[in-house]
């Protein structure tokens, strides 16, 4: 899944990036699937070591144009994990108080703690990207975020956080299926925003944004990984691995018990 990893001061051509890629998997959907669900037994065990052991701490940012599958991922990569070690935080249009104080302010106060996963659902790189398209700061003002990120995130993990951002990529054409799909599905309207027609005209500014955003912020300490995200099972399967793989390498494991339990006997 290495491949899928920005390699820091690499040139991103986001065209030329297969969004149905499948790597070197030979299986279907079905055999995919199972496999993502041993993956997700394994990281379910995972968060259960470092919820226990109270250590380390992982971030995950998920970032896509609507319809991307942020929620999809959600649900399927981090089933039957403890929810009391596991957060979603969303960032949405940013309130008044919010846009009183600096963009990171109301990002660094829901970052993990000790023992915790947080799952970011948007994040602050939408302050380099719809801020950026839609001019809502100047561009000598998000020009410097890249730089500023740079350096928060790396606060985060000198101070013990694991961070895995993930672009989930998909095509226009994908994103016409998917919002049509939803369009005929009364279940799906709730999902349907108006607004989504409008980002979607600004696909090549959005584009563009995102791959100033992966080469710029692809960093050893806070990774991005553009995966392959048209075929839904494809993407978790990705997401789950790599996930794993960074869980398995932090080394985790369950604290010992202080007192000596080898003679307690439960009347
Ligand atoms: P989602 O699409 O993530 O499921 P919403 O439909 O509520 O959730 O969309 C959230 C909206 O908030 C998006 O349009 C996103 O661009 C916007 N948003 C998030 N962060 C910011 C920000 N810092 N400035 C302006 N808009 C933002």
């Amino acid at each position: 899944m290495d491949k899928y990893r920005v390699k820091p001061g690499a040139k991103v051509r986001l065209s030329r990036i297969d969004p149905n890629d499948k790597g070197d998997f030979k299986g279907d959907k079905k055999e995919g699937r199972e496999l993502v669900g041993k993956l997700n037994k394994e990281l379910e065990a995972l968060q259960e070591v470092l919820y226990a052991s109270q250590k380390a701490k992982v971030l995950i940012v998920l970032q896509a144009m609507d319809t991307g599958g942020k929620d999809g991922v959600i649900r399927s990569v981090f089933e039957g994990v403890n929810p009391e070690g596991v957060t979603v935080a969303a960032f949405k249009v940013p309130s008044p108080a919010e846009l009183a104080h600096d963009y990171l302010w109301r990002v660094h106060q829901v970052v993990p703690a000790k023992g915790q996963m947080t799952i970011f659902n948007r994040s602050h790189y939408e302050d380099v990207l719809v801020v950026r398209v839609h001019n809502l700061a100047p561009p000598e003002v998000w020009g410097r975020r890249f730089e500023q990120i740079n350096a928060f995130e790396k606060l985060l993990a000198e101070e013990g956080t694991t961070i895995l951002k993930f672009f989930l990529h998909i095509d226009k054409d994908e994103q016409k299926k998917r919002l049509e799909a939803r369009l005929a599905d009364p279940a799906k309207h709730w999902k349907f925003a108006l607004g989504d027609l409008k980002e979607r005209a600004l696909w090549d500014d959005y584009m563009a944004a995102y791959t100033d955003v992966l080469e710029k912020t692809s960093t050893p300490w806070a990774p991005w990984y553009i995966v392959p995200a048209n075929r839904k099972w494809y993407r978790d399967l990705v997401i789950s691995s790599v996930l794993v793989k960074a869980l398995k390498d932090l080394k985790l494991s369950y604290p010992e018990n202080k007192d000596d339990l080898s003679k307690v006997v439960v009347v």
